[in-house]
């Protein structure tokens, strides 16, 4: 049973005002493309599924620090968590909820049910070339909950870092949760994996007042956020590029396979 219903409709853009918090709730998804900033991370704990003790934690300390969070789910694909449906009624149920966001490319939309809809307030679909069906179906049904974002292009990692990157303009404010632990913002596990500043301090294990010394910490990892295309100063010298899944390619082999089939045996 639902037992929250939202009163009224939180407007689109609050969602993004702070307090955020990601929640990086499964390393699992469809389509693994290159370019995806969370890779490192996703790759190293592979079968990694934020579990209800997890989010019961993070509910119970946010609740006695006092923080109301604009919550996110990512990942990954959060409509292959398996807790969705779960972890959801318990965020919406907590004081700690101001709003919940789902972050998707909704391949997966037969998981979307609308028990679950009616606890989230927004649905963001990253639109590419092979998702168009998906998005009509989720779009249609969820009319006013739906917004989509145009994600054929991306901007590609950088392998070093950018001098002039510096005082650093970063454009995510959020905080990330993942594996019990609050990271300052959410791209630093990631990219620390991937260019071996793990040392670094990126978070801490959640507690009470847990977002204390998240400044201090941003600061601390100034040396990540000089390859993070989080960062404006970053971004604004990179070009964006075509974003090709192996999930694309896929689709492109089946689609030659059908107009032409001996010569694509011959590319496979
Ligand atoms: S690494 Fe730096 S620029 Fe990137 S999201 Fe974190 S704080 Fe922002």
């Amino acid at each position: 049973m639902v037992l929250f219903q939202a009163k009224t409709m939180i407007q689109y853009e609050n969602i993004f005002k702070p307090p955020m918090m990601s929640l990086f709730v499964i390393s699992a998804c469809n389509l693994q493309c290159p370019e995806c900033i969370m890779m490192n991370q996703m790759n190293l704990h592979a079968s990694y599924q934020m579990s209800i003790e997890e989010i019961e934690k993070l509910i119970y300390y946010s609740e006695r620090s006092g923080y109301c969070f604009n919550y996110r789910y990512t990942g990954g694909e959060p409509l292959y968590w398996k807790h969705l449906k779960e972890g959801t009624r318990l965020l919406r149920n907590s004081k700690s909820c101001k709003s919940i966001l789902l972050m998707t490319n909704a391949m997966k939309y037969e998981n979307l049910t609308e028990e679950i809809v009616e606890m989230l307030d927004y649905i963001r679909i990253s639109q590419y070339t092979y998702n168009e069906q998906a998005m009509k179906i989720v779009k249609n049904k969820y009319h006013n909950k739906t917004r989509i974002v145009d994600r054929e292009e991306f901007y590609p990692n950088p392998n070093s870092p950018f001098e002039n990157a510096t005082p650093v303009e970063c454009g995510n404010l959020e905080h990330l949760y993942f594996q019990g632990k609050i990271y300052a913002c959410p791209h630093s596990y990631s990219l620390a994996l991937k260019h071996n500043l793990t040392h670094l301090e990126l978070g801490e294990e959640i507690k009470d007042n847990f977002l204390n010394r998240n400044c201090e910490i941003r600061e601390g990892h100034i040396e990540i956020c000089k390859l993070c295309l989080g960062n404006k100063k970053v971004r604004d010298q990179i070009d964006k590029t075509k974003n090709i899944s192996p999930y694309h390619e896929k689709l492109l082999v089946q689609l030659t396979k059908k107009i032409n089939p001996v010569k694509t045996m011959k590319l496979i």
